[in-house]
């Protein structure tokens, strides 16, 4: 099928992409890469009226370090973001999650923010997103808001961004850790389709090998990424030994609200959410002792 026909606009600055926003409501959807949008218009499951084309806004394309966060721009692609040394150094989940993310064409493409407005529940990014506690920064022509990732998601492909909002930029925090390590894993049908269930799990150890600091979650198991902080919060203190991982796993396997589809049962999902927890969380754990290693 072909998309129903549309109006085009291509935006040069984030000041005109919102006021297009603003004139045209909810007749209107950004582009980014469109490899989201795209299918879904050829598909006629959306059909906006006009598209508002972002990528030729540079200042949404930027990366930048900070002390105790690293900034990415909406409209940075998939690609860069993942190649970049110095903030896989300092968010190194980032770059874990995107290796999972379709494949390298469309990565070359989609960019940070359209798939964390798309908000797939099963999408690495916002899993990545909402178990490191990342914030929004929502622009629009009567100003900007942020909000914790963890309020963003608002349902299954549904974020709490208005029609008049463009996603502008991502906060992602940086542990200050030394000894920090994380981990991305997860099942799917073939290496680059979405996940049936995926994990993602970030630890930092004392000098002694005890867990200082943890956070956990799981996509793919309720209608939005799912993070467990009082679960995590039990880790504290422990050496994840095999007995605690696998009390953290099974809870978040409980926790979790996996629905039946084409792929894989409610049942099986749950099954999966506990086993890829425990993957998660020993990966983390052994990252975070190898980079101590390294760095001794
Ligand atoms: C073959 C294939 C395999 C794929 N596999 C995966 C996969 O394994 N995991 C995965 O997560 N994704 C996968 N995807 C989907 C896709 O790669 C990502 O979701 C995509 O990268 C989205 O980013 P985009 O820039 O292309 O967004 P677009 O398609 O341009 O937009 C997606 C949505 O976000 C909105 N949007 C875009 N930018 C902004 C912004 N700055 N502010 C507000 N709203 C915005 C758009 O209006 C639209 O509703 C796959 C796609 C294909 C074609």
């Amino acid at each position: 099928m072909k998309a129903a026909p549309f109006e085009y606009a291509r935006a040069a600055s984030i000041a005109e992409a919102c006021e297009l926003l603003a004139h045209h409501g909810d007749a209107a959807k950004l582009i980014a890469g469109g490899q989201s949008l795209v299918p879904m218009m050829a598909m006629r499951l959306v059909r906006p009226a006009w598209l508002i084309d972002i990528n030729e806004i540079a200042a949404l394309k930027f990366i930048s370090l900070e002390k105790d966060a690293a900034r990415t721009g909406a409209c940075a692609r998939q690609c860069v973001v993942e190649r970049d040394d110095a903030l896989a150094a300092r968010v190194p989940l980032l770059r874990q999650a995107l290796a999972w993310v379709g494949h390298v064409q469309t990565r070359n493409r989609g960019t940070l923010g359209g798939s964390l407005a798309h908000a797939d529940p099963a999408a690495e990014l916002p899993l990545a997103a909402q178990v490191l506690g990342a914030r929004m920064v929502l622009r629009s022509a009567a100003g900007a808001r942020t909000l914790e990732a963890g309020d963003f998601f608002a349902g299954p492909m549904a974020s709490a961004a208005r029609a008049d909002e463009c996603l502008e930029e991502i906060h992602w925090p940086v542990w200050p850790e030394r000894r920090t390590g994380s981990a991305f894993t997860e099942i799917s049908v073939r290496h680059g389709d979405f996940a049936m269930v995926a994990a993602a799990a970030q630890v930092a150890l004392d000098g002694d090998g005890r867990c200082v600091r943890a956070t956990f979650g799981l996509g793919g198991v309720g209608t939005t990424p799912l993070a467990f902080p009082e679960i995590a919060a039990r880790l504290i203190g422990t050496r994840l030994d095999e007995a605690e991982v696998q009390d953290a796993a099974s809870s978040a396997a409980e926790a979790s609200e996996p629905g039946s589809d084409l792929h894989a049962s409610a049942e099986y999902r749950r099954h999966l959410a506990g086993v890829l927890t425990a993957r998660a969380l020993r990966g983390a754990y052994k990252n975070a002792h190898e980079k101590a290693k390294a760095a001794s």
